[in-house]
């Protein structure tokens, strides 16, 4: 008996069944919206995840500090810019893999394979439902004009995701006449910008403004919890450069241990079987064009989107922020 044993714990230190070592995330993005993926990723493959959650900036600040001996093998964060600014910043390493290539559109991802979309979030108009009139809704730079006067709600430009919305006008418009459209907006605005989309969304409700732009995830959890609301998405520049949409995503970092098993991971978070549940856990839209967004993102209707590199949102991000300022966007 104790031969066999012996024997058995012999064969289990030769063939070990997960020989995988952990893979550690970094991640912005919230707990609850990555652990029943990471569980589900483990229950499949026998590969264990460990997480830590905080906000990009400290993170990414850690990364660095640790250098090689960093723990972190992918580093997952929301916003285009977030992921540009680590890949400028060197922690992240190149991953060159066809499966990414195959399930996430090329504006949607690093141009250099550093890091990759995850999910869509749009960020677009909202509106009360009880003072707007049918058709009169276009563009994000129709809200510059003067009709707007005293009837726009910003969230503060200090938010990266306002950040990025300005970067990606930029790389459409050039800097001149984006800063003329972010005076518009600055000169319509009933009230000074607020610290988050929701709180715009529930000013325009109680008749502060009557118009608003928010990525539209905020916009379905205040209708969850306010059926009632009077509100509405709006999908602006239908005729032009598409709705303004931004990623959350992740990239394998540079001194990664597990490389392979991050690549694995993040691959498989494309993946139609992944992508469900990635987007829908925060009611987001799927990156990968094969899986449908659910059901309650699906009703806010489809709309054309702006096919032009999220990368822009990083790349011209210190030219948005300067440009908000001279703007006299608070
Ligand atoms: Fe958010």
């Amino acid at each position: 008996m104790k031969k066999y044993l012996l024997s058995l714990f012999a064969l289990v230190i030769t063939f070990p069944v997960y020989a995988t070592d952990p893979i550690t995330v970094y991640s912005a993005r919230k707990e609850h919206l990555i652990k029943p993926l990471f569980d589900a990723y483990t229950e499949k493959t026998g590969v264990k995840i460990q997480y830590i959650t905080d906000k990009a900036g400290p993170l990414l600040a850690r990364i660095k500090a640790e250098g090689r001996n960093t723990p972190a093998d992918l580093f997952m964060t929301v916003d285009a810019g977030n992921l540009w600014q680590a890949a400028e910043e060197g922690v992240l390493a190149v991953t060159d893999s066809k499966l990414l290539e195959t399930n996430i559109p090329v504006h949607l991802r690093d141009p250099e394979n550093r890091w990759f979309g995850l999910s869509v979030r749009a960020r677009t108009i909202v509106y009360s439902t009880e003072r707007i009139k049918d058709g009169e809704l276009t563009t994000y730079e129709d809200l510059a004009d003067a009709k707007w006067k005293g009837r726009l709600c910003l969230r503060t430009s200090k938010k990266v995701y306002n950040q990025s919305l300005v970067a990606m006008l930029i790389a459409r418009h050039g800097e001149e006449r984006t800063e003329q459209l972010v005076k518009g907006w600055v000169a319509n605005l009933a009230t000074a910008p607020f610290s988050n989309d929701t709180k715009t969304m529930e000013a325009i409700a109680a008749g502060q403004c009557d118009v608003g732009i928010v990525n539209t995830y905020y916009f379905g959890r205040l209708k969850k919890k306010k059926p009632e609301i009077k509100l509405a998405l709006f999908w602006p520049n239908q005729d032009s450069t598409g709705v303004h949409v931004n990623i959350s995503g992740a990239g394998v970092t540079k001194h990664a241990k597990n490389r392979n098993a991050a690549t694995k991971l993040l691959e498989w978070l494309s993946s139609p079987e992944a992508q469900e549940k990635f987007a829908g856990l925060n009611m987001e839209y799927p990156v990968n064009p094969a899986v449908e967004a659910d059901d309650v993102v699906k009703a806010w209707g489809e709309f054309k989107s702006d096919d032009l590199n999220v990368s822009s949102a990083g790349a011209m991000q210190a030219t948005a922020i300067k440009l908000m300022d001279r703007a006299g966007y608070r």
